[in-house]
């Protein structure tokens, strides 16, 4: 479940000096050496989080990133600007634009990591890795154990990274086409009734703890992942 980086910079060594600390680190890297071709990717494979160099030929990283930020799909994926530029006014621009943070070349690849870390542990903690626990369900992704108290539960592939991503998510409703971006990392070949397949699959898998109501369906909107049994009518209640 590795977390997919997108490398968008125009210079090669810079660009391949990136992505091997970022395989080092344990992610996935996707490179693009303009913001066009970033473009065609993000249109079929949704990433994690973008680098974006700030200087790029043709389309300019800020106006790049202004773009991610104006569509729906694509307003939540976290933003880092690489930049060569140290003035404030740019920094401000930079974060004006929807970056998350703001990283001035030359950086060292410790530094760079740190930052990627910190803006996926707040915007996509999905893709941390991180041991999560929900009403007594213990999901452990290093050691891929699913547990409650001594009892194991075993899922396909699918369903494994599903469930890891409602339980990094709760409390929070996602639509058929949302999951299919965030957990398939594809909404545009995959029929967003297969969500409901695999949904059915991980509540039936869920059932063997009793924890199959922890997730929810919302009418009309998605499924959502809760342990508060309060606010569980099936309509979203603002
Ligand atoms: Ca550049």
């Amino acid at each position: 479940m590795a977390a997919r980086i997108m490398i968008v910079e125009d210079e090669p060594a810079i660009q391949q000096m990136i992505a091997i600390n970022i395989k080092q680190a344990g992610y996935e890297a996707i490179c693009a050496g303009s913001a066009e071709v970033a473009i065609d990717v993000i249109n079929n494979i949704l990433p994690d989080l973008i680098l974006v160099d700030w200087m790029l030929p043709n389309m300019s990283g800020l106006e790049f990133a202004r773009r991610l930020r104006k569509h729906s799909r694509t307003q939540r994926v976290p933003i880092i600007m690489l930049t060569a530029r140290s003035d404030e006014s740019d920094k401000i621009s930079g974060l004006d634009v929807g970056a998350d943070d703001y990283v001035t070349k030359p950086f060292s690849p410790r530094e760079l990591i740190a930052r990627i870390k910190a803006v996926l542990r707040r915007r996509a903690p999905e893709a941390l890795d991180e041991s999560v626990e929900v009403d007594g369900l213990l999901f452990d992704p290093v050691n891929h154990r699913i547990s409650v108290g001594n009892t194991e539960i075993v899922l396909g592939p699918t369903e494994h990274r599903l469930l890891y991503f409602l339980m990094t998510h709760i409390d929070r409703v996602f639509s058929r086409a949302q999951l299919l971006d965030r957990v398939w990392g594809d909404h545009v070949f995959v029929e967003e009734r297969t969500v409901d397949v695999h949904i059915r699959r991980l509540r039936k898998a869920l059932e063997n703890v009793g924890k199959e109501n922890l997730i929810r369906t919302v009418r009309g909107a998605g499924y959502r992942f809760s342990a508060n049994s309060a606010v569980d009518s099936g309509e979203l209640k603002l």
